[in-house]
């Protein structure tokens, strides 16, 4: 991680402790939405020591600040999408990988839900089978 980059994380309050930057560099353009275990245990290769109350108090500061996403896709298993922006999401649901969406579509929702209510945005969770678990179904 650049030195910019810490200063950064540290004009936004975070303590950066090297355990920190593990985490944040394992999050860093990390596209398969861990959940707070996964990180635990990829930081824990290199930090043995480390509480996973360190990554549970680290994904709530950069949740508060906006600087990562949670997400509730699946079931009893919070999420985190270091993605900030607006996209969707598809989930296997036999190895609950989670896909990202990056595309605009129209979802149009009867008029009697529309009329007294302002949609603003919509966040879409496509629920089904990946390539992979596909294949192995025959
Ligand atoms: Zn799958
Ligand atoms: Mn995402």
């Amino acid at each position: 991680m650049t030195k910019e980059k810490i200063e950064y994380y540290r004009k936004l309050g975070l303590k950066m402790t090297p355990q920190r930057l593990a985490i944040l560099e394992y999050l860093e353009g990390n596209t398969s939405h861990p959940s707070a275990e996964d990180i635990f245990r990829h930081v824990e290769e290199k930090f043995p020591s480390m509480s996973f109350a360190t990554v549970y108090n680290t994904l709530e500061a950069l949740k508060e600040r906006g600087l990562i996403l949670e997400l509730s896709i699946e079931p009893g298993k919070k999420r985190f999408d270091p993605n900030t922006e607006p996209h969707h999401h598809m989930i296997c649901e036999r190895c609950h990988k989670i896909f990202d969406v990056f595309e605009d579509f129209a979802v149009n929702l009867p008029e009697k839900y529309t009329k007294d209510f302002k949609v603003k945005r919509c966040e879409v969770v496509f629920y089904g089978l990946c390539k992979e678990c596909q294949e192995k179904e025959v």
